[in-house]
């Protein structure tokens, strides 16, 4: 039956009306409610879904842990607590070799021990993430691809890259903070992480020296600390702080407030993230580490006190991380008021197929995390096979759009090599697919300055890759996508 509509003079008494009572009785009287179950049920225009459309909505069975031998038998309760999660970790391979002999071959096993020897990062494996990994495939696991490093795949650096391409050193007035945008800044306390991932940006800092990489330091020594903060004090237009790290996850709870609380002291700071991989990798700290949730859940409610907003930042790459542990976690927060985003780095044999990457998405909306970004993975030493194309990653964008709700859709950036900050990916100025160079302009950081993004050289077509075989060609290269902008 269609609805019988208002006629235009009851509309417009509608529009005239003050008080409900003054309406015209076609627009105030509303049907009886009736039991739901009772209503003949529209014609549907849609295909009726499938439980594989809905997979965002399932996790791992538990007991997912027995599937390592050496965590046979271990209970839900002991699997949780953060103390076997801690002395339970692996961070060398012989460590690996152990518990996993009998469940991966021993050349996997000799691949990841040439991996590490080349490895800008080290390595911190949980139980839990051991436990996600699936073994039979470990080369196409998601898990194993963001943590730990094999010798086999390794691709060569394009030439073009540098070990801290985001160039955050020059926008360092003080160690341990980068002052790059107007308004916000980047505080880094500390240098560990509760894992190490292959595709850190900030490989040139984070985690101890490795056979490859010498670290500069931002050991969390409070001193250190506190001219980062007399820096920002002496900012006015500071408003916004980014925690981050090393992983604020490591931080202990006295000094999550002792932060917090200093900031938020600072009458211009009117805003705080604090940044952490943690719960991607150990939710169960924010059920089993009250002192640490509870710390967080603190100045969330100080903040909100002094009308500042205080949220989570966490690093979900992979829809295999979210589990019926990470919803119990995330909901914790939820309850507790807590605000928590998403930052997801686009890395090859991770998240790059499409539906991956819808499915990420959809199921942090599940657990009431916010997608924010999606980043273009960095141009980093030692992770070349790790990157995708701009082309690549624009492709994945336009699926994910329209997914889902837009306040849960993610925006793709570039974090424009030389400093020039996060850029939508689509705004490229220039892009050439075969030569991989794209320009972006960044204005607010510089109004003049061109910033270049180069794809993997191995992923060109054929004319691109070969372009770039004789290092006698690169500057030419360079010249030639910045003529295209009037240079
Ligand atoms: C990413 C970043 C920020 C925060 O940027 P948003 O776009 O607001 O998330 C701040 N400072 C630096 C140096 C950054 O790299
Ligand atoms: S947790 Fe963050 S800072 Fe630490 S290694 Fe991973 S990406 Fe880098």
């Amino acid at each position: 039956m269609k609805p019988k509509l208002p006629s235009n003079k009851e509309l417009k008494e509608y529009h005239d009306a003050d008080t409900i009572e003054d309406l015209p009785d076609a627009v105030a009287s509303q049907p009886e409610m009736q039991e739901i179950s009772d209503i003949e049920i529209p014609e549907p225009l849609k295909d009726p879904v499938t439980s594989d459309d809905l997979l965002h909505r399932q996790f791992e069975p538990e007991p997912f842990w027995e599937q390592i031998p050496a965590f046979k038998g271990v209970s839900r309760e002991e699997f949780l607590d953060v103390k076997f999660q801690n002395s339970n970790s692996a961070t060398k391979v012989d460590h690996l070799d152990e518990l996993l002999e009998d469940v991966v071959s021993p050349d996997f096993l000799a691949d990841v021990r040439k991996g590490m020897h080349i490895a800008p990062m080290n390595m911190r494996l949980s139980p839990y993430i051991l436990s996600l990994i699936d073994w039979s495939d470990p080369y196409n696991d998601p898990l194993r691809v963001q943590f730990i490093p094999v010798g086999s795949t390794k691709k060569p650096d394009h030439p073009k890259l540098s070990l801290d391409s985001l160039s955050e050193q020059e926008d360092s007035p003080t160690g341990g903070l980068v002052h790059r945008y107007f308004d916000k800044a980047l505080f880094l306390p500390l240098d560990v992480c509760p894992v190490y991932c292959r595709f850190c940006t900030r490989s040139y800092a984070i985690g101890s020296d490795t056979d490859q990489v010498t670290k500069l330091s931002f050991k969390a020594i409070p001193d250190k600390w506190n001219k980062a903060f007399a820096y920002i004090a002496s900012r006015p237009e500071i408003e916004d702080i980014v925690i981050s790290g090393g992983d604020t996850y490591m931080l202990k709870p006295h000094r999550i407030k002792q932060i917090g609380e200093t900031l938020l002291s600072i009458p211009h700071v009117r805003r705080l993230r604090f940044a952490t991989k943690g719960p991607a990798v150990m939710p169960m700290k924010i059920l089993n580490q009250p002192e640490w949730t509870d710390a967080l859940i603190d100045v969330v409610n100080q903040g909100r006190e002094m009308s500042k907003e205080v949220v989570l930042h966490t690093h979900f790459n992979h829809w295999k991380e979210i589990t019926s542990i990470t919803y119990d976690a995330m909901d914790y927060l939820f309850k507790a008021g807590v605000t928590v985003r998403n930052q997801s780095v686009l890395i090859r044999g991770v998240n790059d197929k499409i539906e991956d990457m819808i499915n990420l998405v959809r199921q942090l909306s599940i657990i009431n995390v916010q997608p924010y970004y999606v980043y273009q993975h960095d141009m980093v030493q030692g992770t070349e096979e790790l990157r995708t194309t701009l082309q690549h990653s624009l492709e994945v964008e336009r699926h994910v759009r329209g997914t889902t709700a837009g306040f849960n859709t993610p925006t793709f950036v570039t974090d424009a090599p030389g400093g020039g900050g996060k850029r939508d990916i689509h705004s490229y100025d220039h892009y050439d697919e075969v030569s991989g160079i794209s320009v972006y302009r960044s204005p607010s950081v510089d109004e003049d300055k061109l910033y270049l993004y180069f794809d993997p050289i191995y992923l060109l077509p054929k004319e691109g890759q070969d372009l770039w075989r004789d290092p006698k060609n690169h500057d030419d290269l360079v010249k030639d996508a910045l003529s295209q902008m009037g240079r």
